[in-house]
């Protein structure tokens, strides 16, 4: 069940999400406009536990949406076969 109020990411626009991120690692101090309403303003916590994977929390007061989205991050060994 959502919570009250709270919009998730349409998978949709997960891609989108992921260059606001990049973007926002660029040039952090600049506004980044939520990927679901282009809004700008949007809110990004890094919530990382590097080297094993980035977490965002995504927040937009514009359109409600609150989203945790996790980007795996490629392994620093070769998989053992
Ligand atoms: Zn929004």
């Amino acid at each position: 069940m959502a919570g009250a109020g709270a919009r998730s990411l349409p998978s949709d626009r997960v891609g989108l999400a992921m260059q606001r991120i990049a973007a926002w690692h660029a040039a952090p101090d600049s506004a980044v406009a939520c990927p679901v309403c282009d809004a700008q303003g949007l809110t990004v916590l890094d919530r990382s536990a590097r080297p094993y994977a980035e977490w965002y929390v995504l927040v937009c007061n514009a359109c409600g949406l609150e989203h945790t989205l996790q980007i795996p991050m490629a392994p620093l060994t070769p998989p053992i076969e």
